[in-house]
């Protein structure tokens, strides 16, 4: 039997109606044209499925088509609004505030911009994984042009107050950048309502494919294009649409649905179960994060041997594989635990197709696990 599947945070399943979707824009009887092509019918059909899919992305968070800029991926979108900021500043004298527990996407973006002699405050998170405006306020300085934070945490599920932070941008004439990658599908984004400039968004975190993402780039906002070659995206990102990519990513966008109810409630089943045990404890704010994420410590427990001992379950560690070493998450260790208490810890994350069974059975195969290996230490 398969194990059972709650690495939701890594990446979702496509959802079955958007393989199909995207399997209609592949072949000669399908929509496979080059978006671009103005010459004929293929290449106009082409373009306005592209275009389709901008709208069904735009009505999800609340935008205007011509603020999406389709990219590869979060990644990609990351490295775009901010490069492409400091780019059009200038990086000497320049200022970014950011924090300590985003994503390597922008901590490895903002750590190249240093070298190039940008100056950038790291904030550090609440231990419920959150970044408070009043610190935001505190950081700007005269020469600050951009805030990047993102809006949920994709390891412990926390969400940062992304309105109130983008109105004190706002009001400091600040630009406001925000990793959505771990909110659409999640909590509701409305970059109107959330006063965000830039918003990145990855395509197979909410049941579309990888390898597609966009930014929304609020009309009026300047930056400066990271990849060049024919003017694509109103210059701001060139290359052939991905239509099949593009459309998979627009019928997920339909598909979204902000009621979490179910899924909470598997959470709170799944969270009943371990609390059984003696010595674990959730890492963040349970009643404050997303119901997807559930990040457990499991203290006493060497994480590693946890891992290896729950073959039935796919879930991801509290540690991260660098090169030849196993390095503790720097996510857990900036909301206060400790190197082995991070590395005992692991991250369940459900999803669209998550099952009361299937939770069941992961509460069953943790707790003989944990059980076993406290046995063995004792
Ligand atoms: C997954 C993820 C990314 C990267 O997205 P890709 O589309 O895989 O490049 C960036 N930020 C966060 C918060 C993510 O969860």
């Amino acid at each position: 039997m398969n194990p059972v599947y709650l690495d939701y945070a890594a990446t979702t399943p496509v959802d079955p109606k958007v393989a199909e979707a995207m399997a209609d824009c592949l072949t000669l009887e399908g929509n496979f044209a080059n978006p671009a092509s103005r010459s004929h019918r293929y290449g106009w059909m082409a373009e306005e499925a592209v275009e389709t899919a901008r709208g069904q992305l735009a009505t999800v968070i609340n935008a205007d088509v011509r603020e999406i800029v389709w990219t590869s991926g979060a990644t990609e979108a990351d490295n775009l609004a901010i490069k492409g900021v400091a780019e059009q500043h200038g990086y000497q004298g320049s200022h970014i505030i950011t924090s300590s527990i985003e994503h390597k996407a922008v901590l490895d973006t903002c750590a190249h911009l240093e070298q190039q002699g940008v100056e950038v405050t790291y904030l550090q998170p609440t231990s419920a994984g959150v970044i408070t405006c009043e610190q935001v306020a505190a950081a700007l300085q005269e020469n600050t042009i951009l805030v990047s934070l993102m809006y949920v945490n994709n390891e412990v599920g926390s969400i940062n107050p992304i309105s109130q932070i983008g109105d004190v941008c706002r009001r400091a004439n600040v630009l406001f950048h925000v990793d959505g990658a771990q909110a659409v599908g999640k909590i509701k984004v409305d970059v109107e309502k959330d006063n965000i400039d830039l918003l990145s968004l990855s395509g197979h975190k909410f049941y579309g494919p990888k390898g597609i993402g966009a930014l929304y780039v609020k009309r009026g906002v300047k930056l400066v294009a990271q990849i060049h070659g024919g003017g694509h995206e109103r210059g701001m990102r060139s290359g052939t649409l991905a239509t099949h990519q593009i459309v998979g990513m627009g019928v997920a966008a339909s598909l979204v649905d902000d009621n979490t109810k179910d899924i909470k409630q598997l959470r709170d089943q799944l969270w009943q179960g371990l609390s059984q045990l003696d010595g674990v404890s959730i890492n963040g704010d349970e009643a404050s994060g997303v119901p997807h994420i559930l990040n457990v410590a499991f203290a006493g427990v060497d994480g590693e041997s946890l891992l290896l001992s729950i073959p039935q379950v796919a879930v991801s560690s509290g540690s991260a594989c660098n090169s030849a070493t196993m390095a503790p998450s720097y996510v857990l260790k900036a909301i206060g635990l400790d190197d082995e208490l991070a590395h005992a810890s692991i991250r369940f994350s459900l999803g669209r197709f998550t099952t009361q069974q299937q939770i069941e059975q992961t509460i069953e195969s943790v707790t003989t696990a944990v059980n076993r290996l406290k046995g063995m230490a004792a």
